[in-house]
């Protein structure tokens, strides 16, 4: 065993409560690409802001123009053994919940019970009306766009549809917060997977746990936004060395 595996599995060994926080980074090994690693998404295209986004037609047609573009790889994504090593964890009762700023969905398809899965920027396999709530499918919503070429609108309300994830300028879902802050709060040990630790207030988890006490465990291919706060880092890729460190293939 290398010593980074052998660090991690000794951390993990000697936990009691763990809490995963994961990021775009654990998903690039199913082909979904991040969003500030090399080759990330926001090297070649600005984010939409929710902003933008209630004001203006254009900004909508572009944002769902993406979002149909960028659907077969989402659709095609099957979870990788990052997302296997959480589910063993959860499933062992090692680890209390996953808090996940992914909106992929591959933590739930990995077995993960969606009750012990904490989404921070919501989802991306559906849409809602931002008005009355209505939850959309994507294939009706891509049909209609094909067919019109405008934005979609809610058949009920005739409101905004947007994807239900949160943008830029968008007020994070309250429940998932104040529930991902009790999690930290009673945690030992924090482990965070892929993440660049920069977008706030979702990076603000680790630091509550680390405050509370919390060993604070990070992974990640390049140098995060926390390393000098961590107990532990690990600058490799998650397949292969949590794989090894909690033994999942
Ligand atoms: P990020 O793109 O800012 O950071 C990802 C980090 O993971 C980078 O530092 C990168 O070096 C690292 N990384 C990538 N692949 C790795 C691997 N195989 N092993 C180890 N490290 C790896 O992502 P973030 O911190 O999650 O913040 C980005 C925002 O983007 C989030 O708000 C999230 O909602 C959204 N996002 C989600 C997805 C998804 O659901 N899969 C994909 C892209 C972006
Ligand atoms: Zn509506």
């Amino acid at each position: 065993m290398d010593a980074d595996v052998a660090a991690l599995a000794q951390e993990i060994a000697r936990a009691r409560r763990i809490v995963l926080f994961t990021g775009a980074g654990i998903s690039t090994e199913s082909g979904i690409p991040d969003f500030r690693g090399p080759g990330g998404v926001w090297t070649t295209m600005r984010p939409i802001g929710f902003a933008d986004f209630v004001a203006s037609e254009a900004a909508r047609r572009e944002a769902w123009r993406r979002k149909f573009d960028s659907e077969p790889v989402m659709r095609a994504a099957r979870p990788n053994r990052g997302h296997r090593a959480c589910a063993r964890l959860l499933r062992e009762g090692k680890a209390a919940c996953v808090i996940t700023q992914n909106i992929d969905g591959l933590h739930q398809q990995a077995g993960v019970e969606a009750g012990q899965v904490i989404e921070l920027h919501g989802n991306a396999t559906y849409a809602h009306c931002l008005d009355c709530g209505t939850r959309h499918e994507l294939d009706d919503l891509r049909a209609a766009f094909e067919r019109d070429g405008a934005a979609p609108r809610c058949g009920r309300c005739r409101g905004l549809v947007k994807t239900a994830t949160i943008s830029f300028g968008q007020a994070m879902p309250e429940a998932a917060m104040r529930r991902a802050e009790a999690e930290a709060r009673a945690a030992d040990c924090c482990i965070v997977l892929g993440s660049s630790l920069v977008v706030y207030p979702a990076a603000g988890v680790p630091v509550l746990a680390r405050q509370a006490g919390a060993r604070l465990v990070i992974v990640n291919r390049e140098a995060t936004g926390l390393d000098d706060m961590a107990d532990l880092v690990v600058h490799r890729e998650i397949g292969a060395v949590f794989g090894a460190a909690v033994g999942v293939n």
